[in-house]
């Protein structure tokens, strides 16, 4: 069996996914603990794929109760909405294509 990195597994999970996944879907789809080694390993995973003419494709988070959208696309999950203080967050989604 070829021994791959997470990097590489996360980079080739991106590109085959059909829909934009989540840090969840990433860390449970890949076998890690936390959501935070998957945001970390994100930020090096979209500098890579540039040089292959790709890209990470991120879609924003959202505050579920009032609907706001972040509009930083970011590379973490925000704590709470600067609207409505709710900390009912659905986080950031993301794809390479
Ligand atoms: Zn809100």
């Amino acid at each position: 069996m070829e021994w791959e990195t997470t990097r590489e597994r996360m980079m080739k999970l991106l590109s085959e996914a059909s829909t934009p996944l989540s840090a969840r879907d990433i860390a449970l789809e890949l076998g890690l603990d936390s959501e935070r080694a998957v945001y970390e390993e994100l930020k090096h995973v979209a500098k890579s794929i540039r040089r292959s003419g790709k890209r990470l494709y991120i879609q924003p988070a959202y505050c579920r109760k009032c609907g706001y959208v972040f509009k930083d696309a970011q590379i973490k999950r925000p704590s709470k909405c600067p609207r409505c203080k709710s900390q009912w967050i659905e986080p950031p989604r993301f794809i390479i294509r």
